[in-house]
């Protein structure tokens, strides 16, 4: 699959919002598209069973380097996401960056260059920005 920019993407986005180009009906779409992420994620434990869920409070050793304290915080997920339920998780975060390319193209802001702040600041917090 060819690469898409984020300039190409929130341009088509932009080219799209025609029937929701209020801020008020992208911010509510927005908020759906992430319930509806989570969703499908919990049908795939509840509904299909391919993921099971297993949480407990995490345990932080002392003592331990950074990167072994990465190796052994738990997701809380196990098993792989069917072919069907990876497609409906595909789906619905699709959905998700289409609506943030959405708030982005409405507000005047530039999704790629959010994307490289961020990018740089994880880089600057590196192994700190465990909240
Ligand atoms: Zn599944």
């Amino acid at each position: 699959m060819a690469e898409l920019s984020c300039n190409e993407f929130q341009e088509m986005v932009s080219e799209y919002l025609i029937r929701h180009r209020s801020v008020l009906d992208v911010m509510s779409k927005f908020q759906e598209a992430a319930a509806r992420t989570n969703r499908a994620v919990a049908k795939s434990v509840t509904c299909c069973g391919c993921l099971e869920i297993s949480a407990q409070k995490q345990k932080f050793p002392e003592n331990v380097s950074l990167s072994d304290l990465k190796r052994m915080i738990d997701s809380h997920v196990t098993g792989e996401l069917c072919p069907d339920c990876r497609e409906a998780l595909e789906t619905e975060l699709g959905q998700t960056l289409f609506y943030i390319a959405a708030l982005c193209a409405i507000t005047n802001l530039d999704f790629s260059e959010i994307m490289v702040k961020e990018h740089d600041r994880l880089r600057m917090l590196g192994l700190f920005n465990l909240t």
